[in-house]
Parts: C-alpha cells; structure tokens; sequence
C-alpha cells in the first residue's frame, strides 16, 4: 500500500494545483521584483512588470537566471529576505567553478524538509525506521537535507556523513539500519565493502535507499540492489532551489514525482531558450514558487531531461522527471559525437564489470582520443596477456556499438581507482585543461 506524507498535496486534482502555483507564483514575483535588485532589473530590461505576470501561463514571459548570475550576484545579490531572518547557508560543492551560497529562512527550511519526508516516506519510511544518512554533513546539501526529513518523518535518524566505510556497516549492523542515504557511487562502495567484510545483505536489516545527487544508470541500481539487498530509490535536488528532495521516486520506478506545488518545473532548448512541449528532452528549468530567501525564478539547471504528465500507479499526480541524463556540461563531445559518461557505465555493468572507472578525453596531433580505465573484478583478473587484450577488445567493441566511436579500454587491477564517497569524478577531459 502505497503511503504519502501530505495526500492531499501529491494526489492534487491538475486544477487545483494549477490554482495553488498561479497564486503562489503572482506572489513570488512580486516578492522578487521588491526585494531583489538583480532580477528587478533584469525583469526591466525584459521589460516586464510583476502585473505582467497573472498566472503560470505567463511564466515564459520572465527572465532565465542561470549558474553566471549566481556567481554573479555572489553572495548577497539575490537574497529576498534580511539576513535577519535567515538561519542557514549551504553551498554547491564547486566542482566548476566559484562556489554558489544559497540562504534559508527557517519556513524555507521546513519547506524543503517536508519535501524530503514525501521522498523517504514514498520510499516505504515510516516512524519505525532506522535511517541512515551516509551523504556528507557541511555545505553540501545532501547531509542536512535528508536527516531533516528523517526527523520530520520521525525515523530513527543516524546522521553518519560519509565516510569510514567500515564503521558506517558496523552501525548499520549494529543498529539495524532499515534506510540508507547516500550518494549512489558510495552506496556501491559500502555494498562492496559489506561483500569484503564477509557480510551478506542478511545480515543487514536494509530495505530501502535513497540515492542522489549524482546521476546513476538503472544498471547501477540493480547492481546496488543486489549488494545491499534493498530497494534503490532515486532522489533530486539542487542547492540552488534548496537541495535534495525537489523531486522523488515512488514505488513505480518510472522518474521522479517534481513537488510541483514549491518548484514549477520547464524543459527549454538548451539553445533558443523557447519552452519544449511535455515529452521532449531539453534543459530543466525551475521556478520556486514557495521560497523566501532564495526564490530563483525561471533557474536553468543544465540538467537535460523530460517531463511526463502520464498517470503514475502510485496515486500521486505531481508531475514526473526522468532521471536526468547528465548535466549538459557532462556531455563530452568526442569527435563530433555527444558521448554521455551514464552510457559508459550501462556497457560496463551490462557486461559484469564494477562502476569503478574513469574516462579520459584528450585531443592528439587535432583528433580526440577516449580512453577508459576499467577495474576487473578478481574473477576476472588473469595473467594471461593474450586473454586480457581480448577482454578489453570485447569491451571497447561493445563500447563502440553504444557509443558510436572506438575507445581505448584499459582494463587496470582489482581496486585500483580510488572509491568516491560522495559524489563521484569519473571525466577527466585533458582538451579543457589545455585550452
Ligand atoms: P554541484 O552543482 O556543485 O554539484 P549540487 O549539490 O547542488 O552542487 O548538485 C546539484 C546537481 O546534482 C544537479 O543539478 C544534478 O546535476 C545533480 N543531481 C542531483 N540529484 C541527481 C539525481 N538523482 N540524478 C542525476 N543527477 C542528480
Ligand atoms: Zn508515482
């Protein structure tokens, strides 16, 4: 049976809904428009007015904000409320670029961890959980985002960080943990670790994760499935509309319910800006149509994916995202073909090697190279270099026929690249680092 954390918001009528993001949004962009100069004047060089915009229709109408506006108007320009009402920061992890700083009232924070309760209690949690949090504590927004969710569901909440893998089991041992949460490249490591210690999923109480902030493919989950004997959840979010828990999955698996009702989602072509009809893949844009200190409107996350109205299994009629396919940064385009790092990982587990690899792009005498480093399980170590070639070539052969283009595959010994704990770097694109 499925459960919901507020019924009468995820199973809204489409009217009603519609109704609640009209009003909400008239009074965010008032609120934008009075309270923060940056977009005042951004919305006056548009030349649109706050009247301008009477529902969400009208929504196409406002300005994009995007990643340069953040840094931009770093770190003050775009807060809407006094700092005197704020009582938090978080930050991205920085990966390109100058950190952006995103503020919280504490409405803005019960909001955001009411949306995560929705996610751990369609992920089966309930008051009678043990849930631990894996995903790191600090800045990052994963950490604080899911243990504020935890406790307003009313799990036990073991806020462990990541981390100290062995330790991190022998709690969730010790303790019965029933939900973990964390990142999906170090689920896979303590799934590993687990099968290291000598455990099995048995001796574990797990039933359910909750994984994100990073992409992952459906190979990916079933493979941690299995490690940790669980069921794998997926979970997104962004600092820049709060964190984790913007849209969550349910027990259908088929993309993520968007809380509609605090974050009206857009897919624009990433290059003209004009909005995509429902089912078409494109940039995803959000407007927080509930926030108070942070209140982006109309933010591009260069997350590329697609929306579905269609009716879910679950109940619930908030709108679905697919699992984002990758940033649109993370897009490497080799030899003129866009090559995206989740298909790598769909070849390498579909043919029995572990998620550990990493992928270098460089550019040789002005033609690109690809090579990926793939770790062998030590079943499939052999010292036989005839066997290990053809190994590699079955490999790079497979790869070719997902990807289009020849890679070099190196397959490299058992434990040889080093494990993530938090999000995962997998590229190393040499050709920006000689640009
Ligand atoms: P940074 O931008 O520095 O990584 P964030 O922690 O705010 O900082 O990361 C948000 C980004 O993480 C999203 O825009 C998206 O690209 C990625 N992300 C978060 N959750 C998921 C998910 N479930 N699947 C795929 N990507 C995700
Ligand atoms: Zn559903």
């Amino acid at each position: 049976m499925e459960k919901y954390w507020n019924p009468e918001i995820e199973c809204m009528s489409r009217e009603d809904m519609k109704k609640l993001q009209d009003e909400r949004l008239v009074a965010q962009v008032k609120h934008v428009y009075d309270n923060v100069k940056y977009y005042r004047d951004l919305m006056d060089k548009k030349g649109v007015k706050p009247e301008d915009i009477k529902d969400t229709e009208d929504l196409h109408k406002l300005p994009f904000l995007s990643k340069a506006d953040l840094r931009d108007a770093y770190p003050y320009g775009l807060l809407a409320k006094p700092l005197s009402d704020c009582v938090r920061i978080h930050s991205t992890s920085g990966t390109t670029g100058k950190r952006v700083v995103a503020f919280y009232t504490q409405n803005d924070i019960d909001m955001w961890d009411n949306c995560v309760a929705r996610a751990i209690t369609a992920a089966g949690g309930t008051k009678d959980d043990v849930c631990q949090i894996a995903y790191g504590f600090g800045l990052f927004t994963g950490g604080a985002g899911l243990n504020g969710g935890s406790h307003k569901v009313g799990c036990l909440t073991v806020p462990m960080s990541s981390g100290n893998t062995d330790r991190q089991i022998t709690f969730m041992q010790d303790l019965g943990a029933t939900i973990l949460c964390c990142t999906p490249s170090y689920a896979a490591y303590i799934g590993e670790t687990v099968h290291e210690m000598g455990l099995t999923p048995d001796d574990l109480k797990l039933k359910a994760g909750i994984f994100g902030a990073e992409p992952w493919t459906e190979e990916m989950r079933r493979s941690i499935e299995k490690s940790l004997g669980l069921k794998a959840y997926d979970i997104y979010g962004l600092t820049e509309t709060s964190g984790p828990g913007v849209a969550f999955e349910c027990s259908e698996q088929t993309g993520m319910h968007i809380n509609e009702d605090n974050f009206i989602p857009e897919i624009i072509d990433p290059e003209t800006g004009e909005v995509l009809p429902e089912g078409e893949v494109g940039e995803l844009v959000f407007t927080s149509i509930t926030k108070e200190a942070f209140p982006l409107l109309r933010y591009r996350t260069r997350d590329l994916c697609v929306l579905s109205r269609k009716k879910c299994s679950c109940g619930r009629t908030l709108i679905k995202m697919a699992k984002p396919m990758g940033r649109s940064d993370d897009m490497m385009i080799i030899r003129g073909v866009n090559v995206f790092p989740s298909q790598i990982e769909t070849v390498l587990i579909e043919q029995g090697y572990s998620p550990n690899y990493i992928i270098e792009v460089d550019r040789v005498n002005n033609s690109d190279t690809l090579d990926i480093s793939v770790e062998m399980n030590p079943e499939q170590f052999s010292d036989k270099v005839k066997d290990m070639q053809k190994q590699e070539r079955a490999l790079a052969d497979a790869m070719k026929l997902m990807i289009g283009i020849n890679p070099k595959v190196h397959l490299v010994s058992p434990k040889s690249i080093t494990r993530s704990e938090g999000k995962a770097v997998r590229v190393i694109d040499k050709r920006k680092l000689h640009d």
